[in-house]
């Protein structure tokens, strides 16, 4: 009786621990090193699960405290994989491998779970291993329950970019890089496209690492979250306008999307009327109402929204988890003063938008304001007042493509795709 009510002790701590360690994963999601409260708050809990598996009257269990570290060090890596690859960098081979698997990859740990148990056999460490392997069993069948992929055709831009990179040969590189996405039938090249209710595509992954084009249903769902976005921002009457990427392709790419875009990007401005707590909790509102997931980082003055519904808490964070994301970044910018010169300020850097006085990251107040309007995905979106200097000062020559976070060898690829086709259209 005692034993068992250890063991239950024991999964409910690993329960918390997992938990707190699945919300600290949206840091690196978003690029960020996890701040040092969340942080302390997982390794606490986790010291604390290994410390209830291995202390007992008797004292330390030295092999219990050994395994049962082991165990959840060697678990937490292969969760961690697909946010520790979501940000642009150079390969992680061991990381992204965990990643591209990491629907199920947690399943693996179970010899090892079952080697643990009949090494030690130990309730307290039993009640560790069965809640572990239950939450990745819950994690896997979850998503093979969920709904129906629809199948896009890919438009001849998206084909010829696809072929270029795969040298033609596309179901040896859609098996290579593991794009279950993709499906070769008879009737030519069809992608199985995510939607709400399923898992969404690693497109960041596909277009940053492969030099492809981003999904057609990506496309579709940034789509339907910059409406979303730009409808509440209007709804609570708050000055805002496209931003980076996003603007360049509404000035540049005639009202699309870049090929390649892995996110949209909204700006806001913070006054009198729209408070921090007032866009935030005004935007979560609007997003349990119509089923988008919402992100505030205050100390970073950025919001992330995204397609995805907002699960049910606590187990909302597993959502970290996800290998791909359709989402909305809206940043926060504040009237300040730099250099005697009247500027909007953000706090996180932006292309080469230049440094104030405080610190942060600004641009002259008259570049942006008052706001005016851009054809932007079939309707108009509210944009700085000077398009073209805004993006001036972001990325210099706009004009000149540049296909920045894309791995240089498919960036290469990709250029020479590009500019067949711009030749196949002349
Ligand atoms: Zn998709």
């Amino acid at each position: 009786m005692l034993a068992s009510i250890e063991a239950l002790i024991t999964a409910a701590l690993y329960l918390a621990t997992y938990l707190s360690f699945v919300r600290l994963l949206r840091h690196p999601r978003n690029w960020y090193l996890p701040t040092l409260p969340s942080f302390l708050a997982t390794v606490g809990l986790a010291i604390i699960t290994v410390a209830q598996v291995s202390l007992s009257s008797q004292g330390l269990d030295l092999p219990a405290m050994i395994v049962s570290a082991g165990f959840i060090a060697g678990l937490f890596s292969v969760i961690a994989a697909p946010a520790v690859v979501f940000p642009p960098g150079g390969p992680r081979p061991a990381a992204e491998f965990l990643a591209k698997h990491g629907e199920y990859a947690g399943l693996w740990m179970i010899p090892l779970a079952v080697v643990a148990g009949y090494a030690i056999p130990d309730a307290k460490l039993y009640g560790l291993l069965v809640a572990a392997m239950t939450i990745e069993l819950t994690w896997f069948l979850r998503h093979r329950r969920t709904g129906e992929r629809q199948s896009y055709l890919l438009g001849d831009q998206d084909l010829l970019v696809l072929k270029a990179q795969a040298k033609g040969d596309i179901e040896r590189f859609a098996k290579q890089h593991g794009i279950p996405e993709l499906d070769l039938s008879d009737d030519g090249v069809v992608w199985r496209g995510c939607g709400k209710k399923t898992l969404p595509c690693p497109f960041n992954l596909y277009t940053n690492r492969l030099g492809l084009n981003t999904a057609p249903c990506c496309r579709a769902h940034m789509k339907d979250l910059s409406y979303f976005v730009s409808s509440c921002l209007r709804e609570m009457e708050a000055v805002h306008w496209l931003e980076g990427g996003s603007l360049l392709g509404a000035v540049r790419e005639n009202g699309n999307l870049l090929a390649w875009e892995d996110d949209v990007d909204l700006s806001v401005m913070l006054d009198n009327r729209t408070t921090w707590d007032s866009l935030a909790k005004g935007l979560a509102d609007r997003g349990r109402r119509d089923g988008y997931y919402v992100d505030p980082f205050e100390n970073k003055g950025f919001i992330a929204i995204s397609y995805d519904p907002p699960g049910r808490w606590p187990f909302c964070w597993e959502r970290n988890r996800m290998r791909g994301e359709i989402r909305l970044d809206l940043v926060v910018y504040r009237n300040a003063v730099s250099h005697g010169l009247s500027v909007l300020e953000r706090r996180i850097p932006k292309g080469a938008m230049p440094l104030t006085e405080n610190g942060y990251f600004g641009v002259p107040r008259e570049v942006v304001l008052p706001t005016s309007t851009v054809h932007f995905l079939g309707d108009d979106f509210a944009c700085p007042n000077q398009p073209n200097a805004y993006l001036h000062i972001l990325y210099g020559d706009f004009e000149e493509i540049e296909l920045t976070f894309v791995d240089t060898a498919a960036a290469e690829t990709r250029r020479l795709a590009d500019a067949a086709e711009t030749v196949l259209k002349t």
